[in-house]
């Protein structure tokens, strides 16, 4: 077995009671059925408190106010006080470590929604790397197609290096994501993988950077020829606005992010279009400073879900989903700036990413449903990703 993983893995430390969210509220903990047996177990008075607060048809811990029944007034947990850790679920045990399953292969993530790890990522300047160990026997499944998989490895290597090579712009490198994606996506589709491999080869010649790029801003600015100038940045800000509108169809798990969603939208698109874009141009200079944070989530994304298009044969959506990620943030952080009279801190942006990573990670619906989006909606589209990321 291949065990993959990032190279800050290691240095997760749980922020415990000065954590400004807690991993106990907020959402469902689903208990597995080897820990639910122990807890059915235990006699004493420990035992009966887990009794009574188990929601045992559902497997999951009780709540009060949204927090968990053994979440204290510190903010820590009383099953790890009065019973250790060997005592809590796997779901808790585990968090926020992540696994991606695929044959033969496991790869090992941490959440963003954990905000020590916002922390960790966005406070980090070096571009990560991966390495890979194997442990353990081979694993096989029938079902499981090869051949896919490792195209999208191969494919995903070289969109990690396109997301950080820092010569291009961050807008740049995403639309190259893009351009890359969608081409490997058509060979997929098409049933014709024996070509993905040409296509990666095509993308890493010498000289297939720069005619990239030539390409890409030629094709934005043949699109914007049929606009005037008022058209264009209309709809510029229409696109932009229309991103936040994916969220607005979200389950909710933190109701506080409902209301400064909506917020956010008055902030942001409530002074018109031309308010909205003097406050874009100069956010723009500030938001330099930190670009290194929106690689990181980029390549956070990328990691995390691209190789999970072996199961549903869209990569595309992943990398979509990836670069709309990305965006968002970086509407909300304009937003915050606004709210903030031209301020923003790092601790400020960490939470955003937390923040928003809890809304679409943790909630199976939500993570559908932005696929949903990315597939159906036009301002999700490749054409439209382009020209949000070339033409602003
Ligand atoms: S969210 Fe992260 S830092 Fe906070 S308590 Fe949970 S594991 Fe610790």
């Amino acid at each position: 077995m291949i065990y993959t993983i990032p190279d800050y893995y290691q240095e997760f430390r749980c922020l415990a009671s000065d954590c400004p969210a807690t991993c106990c509220a907020g959402w469902q903990i689903v208990i597995d059925d080897k820990t639910l047996r122990r807890y059915r177990n235990l006699k004493g008075s420990f035992g009966s408190r887990l009794a009574n607060a188990i929601n045992w048809k559902q497997q999951t811990f009780e709540q009060y106010e949204g927090r968990c029944a053994f979440l204290n007034e510190q903010n820590l947990c009383d099953i790890h006080l009065e019973a250790g850790a060997d005592l809590m679920c796997r779901t808790c045990r585990n968090y926020p470590r992540h696994t991606e399953v695929y044959e033969n292969e496991r790869e090992l993530s941490l959440s963003l929604s954990c905000p020590a790890i916002a922390r960790l990522l966005l406070g980090r300047k070096e571009r990560v790397t991966f390495r890979s160990i194997e442990r353990g026997g081979v694993e096989q499944e029938e079902e499981f197609d090869d051949l896919l998989y490792s195209a999208l490895q191969d494919c995903r290597e070289l969109l990690l290096a396109f997301a950080q090579n820092r010569a291009d712009a961050l807008e740049l490198r995403m639309a190259k994501l893009l351009a890359l994606a969608h081409d490997v996506q058509n060979r997929i589709q098409a049933r014709r993988l024996f070509e993905v491999e040409g296509v990666l080869e095509r993308y890493r010649r010498p000289g297939a950077d720069a005619r990239l790029t030539e390409r890409l801003r030629r094709y934005v600015a043949e699109q914007s020829e049929r606009l005037s100038n008022r058209e264009r940045l209309d709809e510029l800000v229409t696109l932009r606005w229309r991103q936040l509108d994916y969220l607005r169809d979200f389950e909710v798990l933190d109701p506080l992010w409902r209301e400064d969603l909506q917020e956010w939208r008055r902030l942001l698109y409530g002074r018109g279009c031309a308010g909205y874009l003097e406050a874009a141009w100069k956010f723009r200079e500030a938001e330099k400073e930190w670009e290194t944070e929106y690689e990181q989530i980029l390549v956070y994304f990328l990691f995390t879900y691209f190789c999970g298009a072996v199961y549903d044969g869209d990569c595309l959506k992943k990398v979509q989903m990836s670069v709309t990620s990305v965006l968002i943030l970086r509407e909300l952080a304009l937003a915050e700036w606004i709210r903030q009279d031209g301020r923003l801190s790092f601790e400020d942006r960490a939470k955003l990413a937390w923040r928003y990573s809890r809304e679409l990670e943790h909630s199976d619906p939500n993570l559908l449903a932005m696929e949903r989006m990315m597939g159906e909606w036009k301002e999700a589209g490749f054409e439209s990703l382009l020209t949000l990321l070339l033409e602003a």
